[in-house]
């Protein structure tokens, strides 16, 4: 029959000799490539005792931030929630009543919020639309877990400690 191409390749079918039949040289060979890969420097890191160093650039989860009085500074404006790509960004306002200047910054709060971190692409618009800086992305990669409701993370999950309750204690 007339060749296709000229890549086919004539197969060595002369019978094994007992080296051969005995595995000795492929064994040798193996060992060998192993040996020399126990020298070469490693591409890989024993996390979590070792970790790589980030990029500047990373964007992990999410904080909500607090003024230097420790009150709330989120308002509830909602800029967040408009301009997440991922629709993962819920609240409800709640007007600050008399008394509670010292818990929020400004006369109207987020009662609730939520971030669906399933959702969430890590990209930041939130926090560059916030116009109270109240929201932040940190440094703090997102933790594994078992079940779909823990990844949305609630204002109690978000709200930083405030750090005057921390100083009086
Ligand atoms: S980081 Fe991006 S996707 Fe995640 S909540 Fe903020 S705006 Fe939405
Ligand atoms: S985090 Fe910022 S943008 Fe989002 S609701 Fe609060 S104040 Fe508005």
């Amino acid at each position: 029959m007339e060749k296709l191409t000229n890549k086919s390749v004539q197969i060595n079918r002369s019978p094994l000799n007992f080296m051969e039949r005995a595995y000795l040289p492929a064994l040798a060979k193996g060992l060998s490539i192993t040996l020399g890969h126990v020298f070469k420097k490693t591409t890989t890191v024993s996390y979590p005792e070792v970790k790589r160093p980030f990029s500047p650039v990373f964007r992990g989860l999410h904080i909500l931030n607090r003024d230097e009085n420790g009150a709330e500074r989120c308002t509830a404006c909602g800029l967040c929630a408009l301009a997440c790509p991922a629709e993962a960004i819920t609240m409800e306002a709640a007007e600050r009543k008399p008394g509670e200047e010292h818990l929020y910054r400004e006369e109207k709060y987020a009662a609730k919020y939520e971030i669906n971190m399933l959702r969430c692409i890590f990209c930041g618009y939130c926090e560059e639309a916030c116009p109270k800086d109240a929201v932040y992305l940190t440094e703090t990669v997102m933790p594994a877990n078992y079940s779909r409701e823990s990844f949305i993370y609630k204002k109690d999950d978000l709200l930083i400690p405030d750090p005057n309750k921390k100083a009086s204690k």
